[in-house]
């Protein structure tokens, strides 16, 4: 492999911010390329602003770089051919292709002998019904496609069921006791290291703390940890995976995978050595990744919206390791930042 020196980021929001640091402290560059106004361009070596349909933009992003890595997974498939034509894409297409719709990941989690949620795939509105009758209630449909924090997401209980609009999956609800998420890298030779796994507490559909340690027995532990392992090879992945779980009596169920650092893994920002954002660009790059050792307790929380107001106090506590991510405007559920705090 010739040695990477510049990194294309596809994607311009906090990810490809953080992504961007790590990066710049290792002696390498990124180029991010966003559509919008991009929080990451402002700590990057240069930015494109382009639509994904802008082909000669595509074409000198990509010939400005050694490899290209995305923060953001629902790239359209036009642009990534045309990337994946001029330079490397890590992860590869079938880590996007895998995630990017709920059907296909369900299916390919069950493939290879993981558990999901019950599901039913509901192409329009008309299969509704049948699907629910199924599957049953409570449940709930979420898009195939574009869903985060929540978007995209009916919850159907008793009464009359509402469209999501666009072909969705109906899932079984699952009636967890806690939710815990894996972050784990797997570099160019296949060398495997997992961050350990954090207990997640949503509010509203949006991430608001990730504890380290999360409180579940090493058994549980570890066997997400090698699900996680599991999904990473079946991929032949490189960089960082996020899977999130579900913990039940009966194990554990695969919620979803993300192809790309994590929310849920900020905190080995403040907890490791090497957190989530140097150990991608690592995988990418072609270097060794770090080990994943955590030498810290840590409780991340998401500032959102408002929290913003927080900073000052934040700024006062000595165990807290505060990230802005510089957006202009604190709307109410916008990611504003978060701050880890150090526990132990
Ligand atoms: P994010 O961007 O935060 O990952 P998302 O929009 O991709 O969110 P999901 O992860 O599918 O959405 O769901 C968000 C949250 O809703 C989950 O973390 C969980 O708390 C709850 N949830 C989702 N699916 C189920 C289910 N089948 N049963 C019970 N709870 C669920
Ligand atoms: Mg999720």
């Amino acid at each position: 492999m010739t040695e990477i020196r510049t990194i294309g980021i596809l994607g311009g929001g906090q990810l490809g911010r953080m992504l961007s640091v790590a990066a710049s402290r290792l002696g390498l560059r990124c180029h991010i390329y966003e559509p919008g106004h991009s929080i990451a361009g402002d700590v990057a070596w240069q930015v494109t602003q382009a639509p994904y349909e802008d082909e000669a933009a595509l074409r000198a992003f990509a010939e400005s770089v050694d490899v290209i890595t995305y923060e953001f997974e629902n790239v359209p498939t036009s642009a990534l051919d045309l990337l994946e034509s001029l330079r490397p894409i890590r992860p590869n297409r079938r880590a996007l292709a895998v995630s990017q719709d709920r059907l296909t990941e369900k299916t390919f989690l069950q493939q290879i002998g993981l558990r999901t949620a019950p599901f039913a795939n509901v192409e329009d509105e008309g299969e509704l019904a049948a699907a629910i009758d199924r599957i049953g209630r409570p449940s709930i449909l979420k898009t195939r496609r574009m869903g985060y924090d929540g978007k995209g997401q009916v919850r159907i209980g008793d009464g009359p069921a509402e469209w999501t609009g666009a072909p969705s999956v109906l899932e079984g609800f699952v009636d967890f006791s806690a939710e815990i998420s894996v972050i784990i890298a797997r570099g160019a030779d296949g060398q495997v290291a997992a961050f350990d796994p954090g207990l997640n507490v949503h509010e509203g559909g949006i991430l608001r703390t990730t504890t380290i340690p999360c409180g579940q027995p090493a058994s549980v532990t570890t066997d997400a940890v090698l699900m996680a392992a599991q999904i990473a090879n079946a991929l032949d992945y490189v960089g960082v995976l996020g899977v999130e779980l579900f913990v039940t009596p009966d194990g554990l169920i695969v919620n979803e995978i993300a192809p790309r650092v994590h929310n849920s893994g900020h905190w080995t920002q403040a907890g490791c050595a090497v957190d989530q954002f140097e150990q991608h660009i690592r995988a990418v790059a072609g270097l060794p990744l770090g080990d994943g050792k955590r030498h810290a307790d840590v409780v991340m929380e998401n500032l959102i919206g408002d929290d913003l107001d927080r900073v000052p106090a934040l700024l006062a506590e000595p165990k807290v390791q505060l990230h802005l991510y510089g957006k202009g405007d604190p709307r109410p559920g916008r990611k504003m930042g978060h701050a880890n705090r150090i526990t132990q």
